[in-house]
């Protein structure tokens, strides 16, 4: 767990307010910006078992409830288990006076050393299966359940194959979907409004019971009140969720828990559409078709050295930056805006997407229109990626960053077995480049701690612009296209040392 709460040094800003490390962002090549989780969508290629390697179809996983019937885990620590051989004698059922010997499989953990005969499974005659299944005690409900909301699909799915030869994109296919033409209707009947669709869509299913609630809770045992409590024989809160249907407090009814399945999933820039990652298929496979992590574009910042830090006084700070693509590029630090500035652009950026998305909505009058326009919005809005916001940190020191521009070589993978020396040969300020190497440099800033937080965490912030050469082939323009762009660096350097 302690990989997962490491103190990030260096965040970039993602478009829509976050802040994330460079190893959790993803850049849209379509776009030119950098996404984050929030900024894409996220499908499901494939699902399969990470023990055993099946994969599955969607159809199919969801038949199996989304877990492997091959696999069991650990009720007890959540390890895969393993089956175990063992000889079991018993009488011949021909002759009684001789005894066969079979063999017999039980289920092992091999890290927490539970096994089936703990929760007394009888030996199995066969590697494979046969195990002990959990009786759900709510199957019968959440059956009936199931068979409603099939009926109810089914229906749904009907009504749409009714709707086949409407054109799409009229008004009428939008308004049947969400139910606006029996509003509508109602409405010019002078009757009031009924509530949504779904209760008209009900009728002809079979009659649905309403769930109750009862007041009535079991009482404790007497035994609570008076025996000792043995907690190696009481469940932990997270065995008990592994088994959620049953909730057992006693280990002896924990029973093994089938292994659920994993998915492989490809993301999606919301803004454009495009993939930013998209795995292979094959669960044995690693390896990806489309791989537009951030680190394969934007330059990556680390922090080398930082002298201590005291409240008013500069410390010298030295940042190494790398340059991960097979184009050289120029980086250049700029401050980051203030505040009033950074409002502007928001709304400048905000007014633009809004613009983007309700073309129509301002023009049309009359009922008819507008309510497609407004469908016609809402459809889009869904699509559309997340609303620019801004950076949620205070900036607690200032940063004097180097005002020339450094320029860094392309990723070249032999140099890093090459000890003759770099074929680049740069003229660098050696007060802002500290060294360089192949793609590498280091460069050398100073930190101001602002005085108001003594003791507190100082964070720093800056412009990186760099130049990136878009590969991708624009309509009008064969050659590949260098731009300037920019992302936002946050440095959380540590807090002041005394006042
Ligand atoms: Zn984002
Ligand atoms: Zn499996
Ligand atoms: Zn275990
Ligand atoms: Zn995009």
């Amino acid at each position: 767990m302690a990989f997962f709460l490491q103190k990030e040094t260096v965040k970039l800003a993602c478009n829509c307010g976050s802040l994330k490390p460079i190893y959790r962002l993803y850049f849209c090549r379509h776009c030119q910006k950098i996404r984050c989780a929030y900024c894409v969508s996220h499908e499901v290629e494939s699902h399969y078992c990470s023990h055993c390697l099946e994969n599955l179809a969607s159809a199919d996983a969801r038949l199996k409830r989304n877990c492997c019937t091959n696999c069991n885990d650990c009720p007890a620590c959540s390890h895969v288990l393993s089956v175990r051989i063992v000889p079991v004698t018993s009488a011949d059922p021909d002759d009684p006076s001789r005894t066969v010997t079979r063999k017999g499989y039980y289920l092992v953990c091999s890290f927490c050393r539970w096994t089936s005969r703990d929760a007394g499974m009888p030996d199995q005659t066969s590697a494979t299966g046969g195990w002990a299944e959990r009786e759900v005690p709510h199957a019968r409900r959440i059956s009936s359940l199931l068979e409603h909301y099939k009926g109810l699909a089914a229906k749904e799915r009907q009504e749409k194959e009714k709707r086949k030869y409407v054109p799409r994109r009229s008004y009428l296919h939008f308004s049947d979907k969400f139910g606006l033409s029996t509003l509508l209707a109602r409405k010019r009947a002078g009757l009031a409004p009924q509530g949504p669709g779904l209760k008209d869509d009900a009728s002809g299913l079979p009659e649905l019971e309403p769930a109750e609630a009862s007041e009535g809770v079991e009482p404790l045992p007497e035994s609570v009140f008076s025996e000792p409590l043995d907690l190696s024989q009481v469940t932990t809160m997270a065995q008990r969720l592994l088994q959620v249907e049953v909730q057992p407090a006693d280990v002896r009814r924990l029973l093994p828990v089938h292994k659920p399945l994993l998915v492989k999933r490809s993301l999606r820039c919301r803004e454009c559409e495009h993939n930013v990652s998209k795995p292979e298929t094959s669960p044995s496979s690693t390896k990806f078709k489309i791989q537009l992590f951030a680190y394969y574009h934007v330059p990556e910042v680390r922090v080398v050295t930082c002298e201590p830090l005291l409240a008013g006084r500069p410390a010298q700070l030295v940042l190494k930056l790398c340059n991960p693509t097979q184009h050289q590029t120029t980086l250049s630090f700029l401050p980051l805006p203030s505040p009033e500035e950074d409002r502007r652009e928001l709304e400048l950026a905000l007014q633009e997407r809004r613009k983007k998305r309700a073309p129509e909505a301002k023009g049309s009058a009359g009922g008819r229109e507008d309510a497609t326009a407004v469908v016609q919005s809402f459809t889009r809005q869904l699509s559309a990626g997340e609303d620019p916001r801004p950076v949620a940190v205070e900036v607690t020191g200032d940063v004097v960053l180097p005002e020339c521009s450094v320029v860094l070589p392309p990723r070249d993978d032999a140099a890093e077995y090459d000890d003759v020396g770099d074929s680049h040969v740069f003229h660098d300020d050696p007060k802002v480049v500290a060294w360089r190497k192949a793609n590498k440099a280091a460069v050398k800033l100073s930190v101001l701690p602002r005085p108001e937080a003594p003791g507190g965490e100082v964070v720093v912030g800056f412009l990186l612009q760099y130049s990136y050469v878009n590969t991708i082939p624009a309509l009008d323009q064969r050659t590949p296209q260098t731009q300037d762009l920019r992302v936002r660096v946050y440095l959380s350097l540590g807090p002041t040392l005394g006042g």
